[in-house]
């Protein structure tokens, strides 16, 4: 086993020698007694959101803390986990120098930061079951390989990875390895954020978008080791979310039952739809799925999407994706969603 790299031997060199902006909120930070605050130019005029929102969003980061057992240094939090995931390449991918590995098929936000940051993307393929394929990821890792990108589950395929085979690759990478958890709280698996203290080169990034059901107000959350955090939070836009995702952000997380109810529906309704979905003769493969959408292989999927637009029906055909030939991937919906879904699928068969 190689040994880990100094963090300070992963950041670019413009990243470490820079002196971050400092905020007219950087300088003082409240401590809620009545103060008078002429520092930033704002209205004066209370509207509920005329003040700069806290650049460090320590109420919502506290909350996030608590629930996930993590101390809120551990945590960055972005607009979208797509900033977060944009965060990671400025702060560590030297342009027209470094590379990070890719596993397609996948989420292919990857491939285009990669590409608007001028990294090398090196893809290496899942093997046939949707698995890395360990050997030629590390095959493919060098000294210049600052990240290796796991999405578990992975969307499209819907199936989170075996813990083993991250295992392999966080205890050989010199670099980063990025867990992108974006439907986690769909799936068994445990998350890899009990996994940061043993692993100092673990990024693991949620989000509200998904099974929280906000999309709408863009909050995505990274965890990882302090040393991590900090320098991410040294490049981030001071204000990055803003005053009424916050607000709303820290009510979602707070009922947590009603997430967790619309997870159970979702969980059902995925069952259900599997079910429905092996009566309809031009579906050839469903694959398994941990998360709140389900892959399959239908006969000609260009046709198959087409009459289910005409149906009103709006779903992701995949097949341009290596391995994913004439897939289409459904996003479980309503109960009465699912119904229209499945009848339609009837219809045209
Ligand atoms: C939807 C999705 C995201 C996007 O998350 P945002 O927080 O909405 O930016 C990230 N990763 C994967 C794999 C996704 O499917």
């Amino acid at each position: 086993m190689h040994t880990i790299l100094q963090l300070t031997d992963l950041v670019r060199e413009t990243v470490k020698d820079l002196k971050p902006y400092a905020s007219a909120r950087d300088e003082y930070v409240s401590d809620g007694s009545s103060m008078i605050f002429l520092d930033a130019n704002e209205n004066p005029f209370d509207n509920g959101v005329n003040r700069y929102p806290d650049p460090y969003q320590h109420k919502l980061k506290a909350v996030l803390a608590s629930q996930k057992s993590v101390a809120e240094e551990n945590i960055l939090l972005g607009n979208g986990s797509d900033e977060v995931l944009d965060l990671i390449f400025r702060a560590f991918c030297e342009p027209h120098q470094d590379a990070i590995i890719t596993l397609p098929p996948t989420y292919g936000m990857y491939k285009v930061l990669a590409g608007i940051n001028a990294v090398a993307n090196r893809e290496v393929p899942l093997t046939a079951d949707f698995e890395p394929d360990v050997p030629a990821i590390v095959e493919a890792m060098d000294m210049d390989t600052k990240v290796v990108f796991f999405c578990s589950p992975n969307n499209p395929t819907g199936n989170a990875f075996a813990t083993e085979r991250i295992e392999a690759v966080l205890a050989r990478h010199k670099g980063l390895v990025v867990v992108d958890e974006a439907y986690v709280d769909f799936s068994k698996k445990e998350s890899w954020v009990s996994h940061l203290k043993k692993y100092p080169n673990l990024i693991v990034t949620q989000t509200l978008s998904k099974a929280y059901g906000m999309a709408g107000i863009r909050l995505g959350i990274c965890y990882a080791s302090k040393e991590i955090i900090t320098v991410l939070h040294k490049i981030k836009p001071p204000y990055n979310v803003n005053q009424l995702t916050q607000e709303r952000a820290l009510e979602c997380l707070s009922d947590r039952a009603t997430v967790e109810e619309q997870v159970e529906l979702l969980l059902k309704e995925r069952q259900k739809v599997m079910t429905g979905l092996k009566t309809i003769p031009f579906v050839q493969t469903i694959y398994p799925t941990d998360a709140n959408f389900i892959l399959v292989k239908v006969d000609d999927a260009e046709q198959r999407y087409q009459q289910l637009l005409q149906h009103g029906i709006v779903v992701r055909n995949r097949s341009n994706q290596p391995l994913c030939h004439n897939t289409l991937r459904f996003s479980i919906g309503t109960p009465a969603e699912n119904i229209r879904l499945l009848t339609v699928l009837k219809t045209i068969a």
